[in-house]
């Protein structure tokens, strides 16, 4: 019985190789050729329930003092009623939508009407014309990469306004933060329903789409890989990098001068918090050439999970942590905060200098050193979809032969270091390094999946050469 079991599994494992061979030989990677009830389940819990989600911390922080179990305790109990929590809720106001409109056309014509001029003044910096990775049907794209001047002209008029101008109070984005989190949807649901709508009738190009059959799994994870207006509008490079992660800095000095409005001082907490996510933004746009050859614009569909995502959840959950600080001002013990820098910047390194050795062994073709040494290798080939074959390298030494996603790891000490710097006191900022372990984690299987089907047994040989995925030795 048991080696009749064995010999059917055996089969049924030879029957779903050879299905990942061929899918991998008909460039099939990159699309959801089904879509399995457990993900359609999870998009169904997100469509419905993401919005809530980020409603519900904003709210518990303006009404409750961030008290994640008060509103709960306060409806279960009867004491209040959902339209008394709702009636406290500031709506969509007229200088909320003027605002957020300013800021989005803003973001609009700095990307794209400065071509870009850093890469001609900082050295090292690659910016301007940059080509993004080959596409499932062979595409390579060009991007117009200028976000770092994006990022300097925004925080330069910031600063000029604060200090000189003051043509408006640095606190405006708390002043509005509700307000503006209704013009964010209003914004995030328009441009995934035109994603959606536009990858069905114009497609910028109809051979990269992917239709799974399933509307809300194609309405979430997109239809279009790389949706375009025009030559240079696209939507992927400017969702993901402004107008959110641009504001991402901009929001955390917002509510630093809130502090200082509220209490007369900055916190060593909230200078923190500013420092080490201002490192992760720069970082962000110093790199935006490199995030070209990133899973997000590499692999994924644009859709409302990066459409909605970007305009809402990032800017308003990923700076929880400065939101936190303002109703609750945390003076941390010099020892304390020297331990969440050290966190900080040790886990910004590891992130950073495991992407680096990813990226330059890429670009040199393992033409490269690392850590002193050639880079060892696996040598892998894939197809498209018009059959062209192409080849690559899995690295398999530096941060590489440690675990396969340690950029990943180094990531999540860091966002640990983000909430570590609001002290132990309270739940609400430690939400985003459980939400940065289950996204990047998911990320991680996710990205297997993907290249096992692109890979087919090269993957399989890289797998048994690095056996972890994000602590060696654990997982
Ligand atoms: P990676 O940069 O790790 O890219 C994964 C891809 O790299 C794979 O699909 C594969 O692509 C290639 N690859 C995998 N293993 C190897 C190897 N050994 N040698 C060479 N190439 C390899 O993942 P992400 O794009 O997800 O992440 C980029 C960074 O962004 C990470 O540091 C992550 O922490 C961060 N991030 C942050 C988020 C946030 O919200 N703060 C969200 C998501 C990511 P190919 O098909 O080309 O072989």
């Amino acid at each position: 019985m048991a080696a009749h079991q064995e010999k059917k599994l055996a089969e049924e494992r030879k029957h779903q190789n050879m299905q990942n061979d061929t899918k991998a030989s008909q460039g099939q990677w990159g699309r959801a050729w089904e879509v399995d009830w457990f993900s359609l389940a999870s998009i169904l819990f997100l469509l419905m329930f993401a919005p809530l989600i980020v409603y519900y911390f904003i709210m518990s922080c303006a009404q409750y003092q961030c008290s994640l179990t008060d509103p709960l305790l306060d409806l279960l109990t009867g004491n209040k009623h959902l339209s008394d929590i709702w009636n406290r809720t500031p709506m969509l106001t007229y200088r909320a939508a003027a605002i957020y409109s300013l800021w989005v056309t803003f973001q609009v014509f700095l990307y794209v009407s400065i071509p870009d001029f850093c890469h001609k003044f900082f050295p090292g910096y690659v910016g301007g014309v940059q080509e993004g990775a080959v596409t499932p049907a062979g595409v390579v794209n060009k991007y117009e990469i200028n976000g770092l001047q994006a990022w300097i002209i925004t925080h330069v008029l910031w600063f000029a306004n604060a200090s000189c101008f003051h043509f408006f109070s640095p606190t405006i984005i708390f002043d509005n933060w509700i307000p503006l989190l209704w013009c964010a949807n209003i914004l995030g649901y328009a441009v995934s329903t035109f994603a959606m709508i536009k990858g069905y009738f114009f497609p910028t190009n109809a051979k990269d789409c992917k239709f799974t059959g399933n509307f809300f799994y194609d309405y979430m994870m997109g239809i279009e890989f790389n949706p375009r207006i025009g030559k240079w509008f696209d939507f992927k490079l400017f969702f993901n990098g402004r107008p959110g992660i641009v504001a991402w800095t901009l929001i955390n000095l917002s509510f630093a001068a809130k502090q200082q409005e509220l209490y007369g001082e900055v916190t060593n907490s909230m200078i923190l918090v500013n420092v080490l996510q201002g490192i992760y933004v720069l970082d962000f746009f110093w790199n935006e050439a490199w995030y070209l050859k990133t899973i997000d614009i590499c692999h994924d569909h644009f859709g409302w999970y990066l459409g909605w995502g970007d305009c809402v959840w990032l800017p308003y959950l990923y700076t929880l942590q400065g939101l936190y600080l303002v109703y609750h001002p945390v003076q941390l013990c010099t020892a304390y905060a020297a331990g969440v820098l050290t966190l900080g910047l040790l886990g910004y390194y590891i992130f950073r200098m495991t992407n680096h050795q990813k990226d330059l062994f890429r670009r040199t073709n393992g033409n490269c050193r690392i850590w002193g040494k050639k880079p060892e290798y696996i040598e892998c080939s894939y197809m498209s979809v018009d059959g062209t074959k192409y080849y690559s390298k899995l690295m398999t030494s530096g941060f590489w032969g440690w675990a396969r996603h340690f950029n990943y790891t180094g990531d999540l000490m860091g966002s640990l270091a983000y909430c570590l710097a609001c002290g132990l006191e309270h739940m609400l900022p430690y939400f985003y390094i459980v939400y940065m372990t289950i996204l990047l984690t998911h990320r991680c299987l996710r990205d297997e999946h993907r290249c096992s089907s692109k890979y087919g047994k090269d993957w399989k040989r890289y797998t048994a050469a690095v056996p972890y995925r994000l602590l060696p030795g654990i997982f």
